[in-house]
């Protein structure tokens, strides 16, 4: 192993530089040349690559996205598409790519890694922390904290107006954003994509936590919820039964995905790059490096993509029984 690249792909999270970062200096702390590529996967096609060296990566830890920006590549999906990235990465004799990405991303690099028998590792980026085999994927803590902060500011209007919030988060398949960041700022209900309460219970306990003296209320709902789908609907359902309350939504969208990355994230980043290198210095290939019980681990991509992970349902019960 002489020579690596890097790029980013899909979605972007804060951590993603950071990531970069460690993955730039320990292929310089073992003597490897270390590439970046612009742009994901489309870049890698279109060869738009810039070595890095430690100084290329300096005064970026504490930034959000990422400077070799991510895309979204239709190209990738065909095989010639992914010729034309093989013979580019040939062409700087680069011997394995390190992609930091969801699972999309992961397939991508799964095809491509058996394809062309080049060695690829995935480094976890996104904040839905969606992706089998890791605790955590790089954004997804400082996504919390942006969100809790955001509903902070949301209480305190409810609370002077007797207002319902329903505040959408992101989370098309997983509730993880919802849940912790609806315990996090005290939410009254939490609805995710993994459990349909049905606008019958929610509305029940809507009703039982007026009664028992509640005068405003804060709904967190994750973006891919059954009954949350529909978030203009679901208001003017809630406002029909509890006229008493004025409802009003708040889709917290995309800066949800921004901001400097928490400590956590930048701590996650630098493990899980550093990472990255050590596994393909081992000979490893075809697998995401991934954090379980703060240890890091190596995780067969096949595992990271296909298997859905699972929430975490005695965070549900916790919910329920703080919002008593
Ligand atoms: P996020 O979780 O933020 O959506 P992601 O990595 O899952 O991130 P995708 O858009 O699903 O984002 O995938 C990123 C890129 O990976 C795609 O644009 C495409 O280039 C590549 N990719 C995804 N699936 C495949 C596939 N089946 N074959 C080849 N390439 C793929």
């Amino acid at each position: 192993l002489k020579t690596i690249a890097v790029l980013t792909s899909g979605g972007d999270s804060p951590g993603m530089n950071a990531a970069i970062r460690a993955v730039v200096r320990n292929a310089a702390y073992n003597n490897l040349d270390c590439f970046g590529i612009y742009r994901g996967y489309q870049g890698l096609i279109e060869n738009d690559f810039e070595k890095l060296g430690p100084r290329s990566v300096r005064n970026i830890i504490n930034r959000g996205g990422t400077f070799l920006k991510s895309a979204r590549s239709k190209d990738f999906r065909t095989k010639e598409g992914r010729q034309m990235a093989f013979d580019n990465l040939k062409a700087r004799n680069i011997d394995a790519l390190v992609v930091i990405g969801g699972d999309g991303s992961f397939t991508g690099a799964d095809i491509f890694s058996q394809e062309f028998d080049i060695p690829v590792i995935g480094i976890p980026g996104t904040i839905d922390n969606d992706i089998n085999g890791t605790d955590y994927t790089l954004g997804y803590d400082t996504a919390l904290n942006t969100v809790v902060d955001a509903i902070d500011k949301i209480r305190d209007t409810a609370s002077s107006h007797d207002r319902l919030f329903l505040v959408e988060v992101m989370g098309r398949d997983a509730g993880d954003i919802a849940l912790n960041s609806g315990i996090g700022a005290g939410a009254e209900e939490i609805l995710i994509p993994e459990e349909d309460l049905g606008i019958d219970r929610l509305l029940d306990s809507l009703h039982k936590s007026r009664k028992s003296g509640k005068t405003s209320s804060i709904v967190v709902v994750a973006e891919g919820d059954q009954i949350g789908k529909n978030i203009t609907k679901l208001a003017s359902d809630i406002e029909k039964d509890l006229p008493e309350y004025e409802i009003k939504v708040t889709v917290l969208g995309h800066i949800q995905r921004g901001g400097s990355p928490s400590c956590y994230d930048r701590v996650l980043a630098s493990r899980l790059g550093v990472g990255a290198v050590d596994a393909l210095l081992e000979g490893e290939s075809n697998i995401m490096v991934g954090i379980q019980n703060k240890k890091i681990v190596y995780v067969p991509f096949e595992t990271a993509i296909n298997i859905k992970k699972t929430l975490d349902f005695d965070l549900m019960r916790v919910a329920d029984i703080v919002s008593t």
